[in-house]
């Protein structure tokens, strides 16, 4: 059991592992899918923002292209291309116009002024590239520059000058759905056209990615390290925020980069959110899975416990029940250590504690003997309720007199019963079989032997304990070849049916007869009913037994009656075990109809029964038996502990007084016994039942009887059984 539960939580746990993973590559997949969705429309955004930030400035660059066409050689323009020079500034809005000559060292602009260079570097800028793009600190224009070539070598260079704030303008336009912005950067970070998007500025003005910014120098680096043919999305942190940052060159600008950036927020916003709660989601399912699982695995568990409880031990002892006794017996025995002993007691008298004081208050007295006998055991011995009053129990020993005296104290605990609640207890011994283990032998045969010795124990007020013999072994295998034997005795026609006639007093007349089995084994002779009944209860074999007397009287009564005789009542005797059987009565009827014998002249003997859970069962087939029209008797009335409350209940004719019950009460002597058996006959009398009485061999007894108004008598005094036949002969004679 404890290994299912843990091969259980094994692969629960390989369960939710392997979901855990697979949610986990599952959650990173979409996430990349999802980011890389997200990234490709960034720069697919951006890019477009880029083109048209190239094609602002190619426009104003082709311009400048469009004027060194007709740019002559290494002198100055003249005054036809300085005209057509300032038509075209116009056309572009440009600030200033003009042209620089290397040779000439001087700059020309197209109302004919000359001025310096204001950076030498845009002249390095422009041949090293074909264009240029320069920012002029000083009066905060963009200066875009051309080159032209004559006779193979750079010629000169044209520049135009403009403001910066329809630069900045176009630079400025939102690149990520309405978010964003563009920066014209050079190769060493340095910016060139800055953005006015106040996404950039923060309240006091402060332009945000100003390079002491915390992070912008990330931007720096970025640009810094910018390779067109690289992975050129980044994301950088700038004041705290994310941004992805993504460049192009502008082709033909020496180093230039157009930079566009969104926050990253914005790019990955709805699908991060996507994937945080498709995340969430998969978190919470396993949670709710680890938690699920942990309630199935302790509710699992406390369920497999309780039914590994349900079915292992006894529900009303909490002692292990025979199929668990049995294994803990053989697993001890097998470790070897020590010696061992087994016992087997069962409570002598506990039918009456039932029977008087109540079935709660009986299962109350063997809560508490199974109390005290599984204190009384170690962890090296065990104990068991085999079935109703009787407990098993395996015990170490060392020396058989120490097992003796150990035995002795835990039953007299156990007579030691508590008291009900109107301040009686009941009085219980115990017979106790003990046999003594030999090593690790077979338990159902320790078992067997302890209950061999536990039944050679006759009943008695005193505990009593007896160990299994030789002898008792001999009986034992005698029982043992009896049993097998038994089961072939029907076949084999061995068993016969005797009947002993009844007499009606005082006519002393027969009014009827007993019918009663014997065995007449091919070896060991005839056999008493009391020698193998018993053991045909054990298998259930008694049931064919009693129906096999049953059938054989029915046939004979049919003899008899075929052959004109006045026919008597015959009762047969059967076992409790029939009421179990659903077709019992019907079998019975059954045989009745098909030998056509009227059932009044067949009567049913049970045995008075003091088991209370069998009490209804017993009153259902009682009436269903009554119904039938067979007649009904109670036998072995007095032997037990019958109650007289139980007879008021019970549809019975008859009641059979048993020969205990008379042996005691018939002594001349026993006055108070006499008085109790005429107070039985005249409370039967009171409730129409006619009282029978058995066993009787003495005329004092049957004066007694007749005295006290017994109805029938059946005993030795009349006559012993006898075989059907000579029955037959003896009182139906024409
Ligand atoms: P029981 O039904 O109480 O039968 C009466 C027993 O008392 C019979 O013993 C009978 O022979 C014996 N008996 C009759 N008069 C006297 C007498 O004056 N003195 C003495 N000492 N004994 C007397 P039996 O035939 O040995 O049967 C014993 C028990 O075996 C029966 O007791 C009955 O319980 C059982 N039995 C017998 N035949 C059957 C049967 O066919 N089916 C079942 N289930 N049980 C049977
Ligand atoms: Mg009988
Ligand atoms: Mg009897």
């Amino acid at each position: 059991m404890r290994n299912k539960v843990r091969r259980r939580i094994f692969i629960i746990t390989g369960i939710v592992t392997l979901f855990a993973l697979a949610g986990a590559v599952i959650s990173v997949l979409i996430e990349r899918h999802v980011t890389e969705k997200s990234e490709n429309e960034f720069v697919l955004q951006a890019e477009e923002k880029q083109n048209g930030i190239r094609e602002f400035i190619g426009a104003r660059t082709d311009i400048l292209d469009l004027i060194a066409t007709f740019m002559g050689g290494e002198s100055l323009p003249n005054a036809e291309e300085l005209s057509r020079m300032k038509t075209l500034e116009m056309s572009i809005s440009a600030r200033r116009l003009g042209v620089y000559i290397p040779t000439a060292d001087t700059c020309l602009d197209t109302n004919g002024q000359q001025y310096s260079l204001y950076d030498i570097s845009i002249w390095e800028d422009t041949l090293a590239g074909n264009n240029a793009i320069s920012y002029l600190k000083d009066t905060g224009r963009i200066v875009l520059s051309t080159r032209w070539i004559r006779n193979g070598e750079v010629a000169g260079m044209l520049m135009a000058e403009f403001d910066s704030q329809p630069f900045s303008m176009k630079i400025s336009e939102p690149v990520f759905n309405h978010n964003g912005t563009n920066l014209l950067v050079d190769e060493n970070g340095e910016i060139i056209v800055n953005t006015v998007s106040p996404e950039f500025y923060d309240d006091k003005g402060n332009f945000l990615l100003a390079e002491e910014t915390p992070g912008a120098l990330k931007l720096m680096d970025y640009i810094r390290h910018f390779e067109e043919d690289a992975d050129r999305v980044a994301e950088i942190s700038i004041n705290g925020t994310r941004y992805l940052v993504y460049g192009a060159g502008l082709p033909d600008y020496n180093g230039v980069i157009v930079v566009s950036m969104a926050k990253s927020e914005d790019v990955y916003g709805v699908t991060r959110k996507t994937v945080g709660l498709i995340a969430g989601l998969f978190v919470l399912t396993v949670v709710v899975l680890v938690f699920q699982v942990a309630f199935a695995m302790i509710t699992g568990k406390k369920r497999d416990e309780e039914m590994e409880r349900a079915i292992s031990y006894d529900d009303l002892t909490n002692l292990p029940l025979k199929s668990l006794h049995k294994e803990t017996v053989a697993a001890i025995l097998e470790k070897g250590e020590g010696k061992y002993a087994y016992a087997i007691a069962d409570v002598t008298g506990f039918k009456f504690v039932n029977s008087t004081l109540g079935y709660e208050y009986g299962n109350r007295v063997l809560k508490y003997i199974a109390d005290i006998l599984s204190k009384a055991v170690t962890k090296d011995e065990n104990v068991c309720r085999t079935s109703g009053d009787h407990f098993a129990m395996l015990l170490k020993y060392d020396t058989v007199d120490e097992l003796v005296k150990r035995l002795e104290t835990m039953l007299n605990y156990c007579t030691e019963v508590p008291e009900n609640d109107e301040g009686k207890a009941a009085k219980i011994f115990f017979r106790c079989g003990v046999y003594l283990i030999n090593g690790n032998e077979d338990v159902n045969r320790i078992r067997s032997r302890a209950n061999v010795a536990r039944k050679g124990i006759g009943k008695s007020m005193s505990n009593e304990i007896a160990f299994y013999s030789d002898e008792d072994f001999n009986k034992d295998i005698e029982q043992h070849e009896l049993e097998s034997d038994l089961l072939n005795s029907i076949k084999n026609e061995e068993l016969v049916v005797y009947l002993q006639p009844k007499y009606g007093i005082p006519e002393e007349k027969v009014i009827g007869a007993e019918a009663l089995i014997r065995w007449n084994h091919p070896e060991k002779g005839m056999i008493a009913p009391n020698m193998f009944i018993p053991i045909a209860e054990v298998d259930g074999f008694v049931k064919e037994i009693d129906f096999y007397v049953f059938e054989t009287v029915c046939r004979k009564l049919r003899d008899w009656k075929r052959a004109g005789r006045q026919l008597i009542t015959v009762s047969v005797n059967f076992s409790r075990l029939h009421l179990y059987d659903e077709d019992f009565v019907g079998n019975l009827i059954r045989l009745s109809k098909e030998y056509e014998i009227e059932p009044k002249y067949l009567e049913i003997e049970l045995t008075e029964t003091a088991i209370y859970d069998e009490m209804d069962r017993l009153l259902d087939v009682m009436y269903l038996i009554k119904d039938a029209g067979f007649g009904l008797s109670m036998d072995d009335f007095g032997s037990g502990y019958s109650s007289l409350h139980l007879l008021r209940e019970m549809p019975v004719d008859v009641l059979k007084l048993d020969k205990g019950f008379l042996d005691e009460c018939g002594n001349a002597d026993n006055a108070r016994e006499q008085k109790v058996i005429s107070h039985v006959i005249s409370m039967a009398k009171d409730l129409d039942i006619t009282v029978l009485a058995e066993g009787v061999e003495t005329v004092e007894q049957k004066n007694f009887l007749q005295n006290a108004s017994c109805d029938v008598i059946q005993g030795y005094y009349y006559s012993k059984p006898m075989p059907i036949d000579d029955f037959g002969r003896k009182y139906f004679k024409r």
